[in-house]
Order: C-alpha cells, then structure tokens, then sequence
C-alpha cells in the first residue's frame, strides 16, 4: 500500500517538475540542449533527448535499491523508496509514449487522436512549440486551444493530412523565452 500511494504521489508531482524544469531550465540555461527538439518535423535523436533520459538512472536506482531493501531488510523506507522510483519509471514510459510516440510521431500511436484528451493534450503542446511559451506541462497543461478555430488564426490548428505529421507541427516564430 506504501508503495501504490508513493508511486501515485510521484507520478503526479512528476508532472509538476516537468513543467517547472521545462519552463525554467529547458527554455532557460539548457536551451541549446532543448532548442533541438524545437525544430519543426525533426524526429532525430538529439540533445534533448539526454534531458528527458537524464531521469531514468535515478528512478532505477530507487527501484533496483527499493526492492533489494525490501527483499532483506523489510523497512518501510524501502518501501518508500520503491514507490517512487516505480511511480518516477511509470511517468517517464507515459511521456515517452505520449510526448515522443504519439505527440511527435516517433511511434506510430496516431490513432490516440480519437480520443479527445489526447487530442487536446496534443493540440496545447503543439501551441507550446509555436509559441515557445505555456504551457509547459504535458498531462495537465494549464492552457489548451480551442479546438474550433481557424487555422489562420491559429496555425497549430490546421488540419493535417497524416496524424502527426511534421506539418501539423508549426514552425517556431518568436525566440525562445528569455529567463533572466
Ligand atoms: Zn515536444
Ligand atoms: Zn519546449
């Protein structure tokens, strides 16, 4: 139960971080890292993909430690431990599937588009690469488009031949966010 409720805990703060460390380091001091990912259509491995990876070691180390405490020693920190790092592993799989599979097309989930939370999800990080602004944040994003305006008046909307594609994906007209 320990661990459900931390690994639960962790997921949803994850989300928190994410946004936090997307705004003010990624579009701050680590730009040139992240600006990679910013390029219309541009699926490659690239830098920002260390950034993203850059929370695996950690979440498998709480897991690897966590369960070998668990096996031999039985304290309720191990527990804790392994609640977040399982909670850590699970929010890092959804982002990948979501963020790099589904939202950039690196994996062929276009078919997600169908249901409505994955398309708003979709359509409010596509407005974030057009505008290098909010919302950071990916499952919860403080700000989506509407769904029913007009591609001329928001390009990000526009409808697109093939889910996914990299012309769904606008272009970036303003310069990063400066940060002080
Ligand atoms: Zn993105
Ligand atoms: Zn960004």
């Amino acid at each position: 139960m320990i661990v459900l409720l931390f690994a639960l805990a962790t997921a949803l703060g994850l989300e928190l971080w994410a946004s936090f460390v997307h705004e003010r380091l990624w579009h701050g001091p680590l730009w040139a890292w992240h600006e990679p990912h910013h390029r219309p259509g541009n699926r490659a491995l690239n830098s920002n993909d260390l950034l993203s990876a850059s929370h695996a070691p950690p979440a498998a180390l709480l897991c690897f430690l966590g369960s070998l405490g668990m096996l031999v020693n039985g304290h309720a920190v191990f527990h804790v431990g392994f609640g977040i790092g399982v909670g850590a592993t699970a929010f890092g799989l959804a982002y990948f599937l979501v963020h790099d599979g589904f939202i950039h097309g690196r994996l062929p989930l276009g078919g997600l588009r169908r249901f409505a939370y994955f398309e708003r999800i979709r359509r409010a990080h596509l407005v974030h690469h057009g505008t290098n602004a909010e919302p950071y944040g990916m499952f919860a994003p403080t700000f989506a488009p509407r769904v029913s305006s007009s591609p001329e008046e928001e390009p990000w909307n526009a409808p697109t031949q093939t889910p996914c594609s990299p012309a769904s994906e606008p272009s970036s007209p303003q310069p990063p966010r400066q940060t002080p």
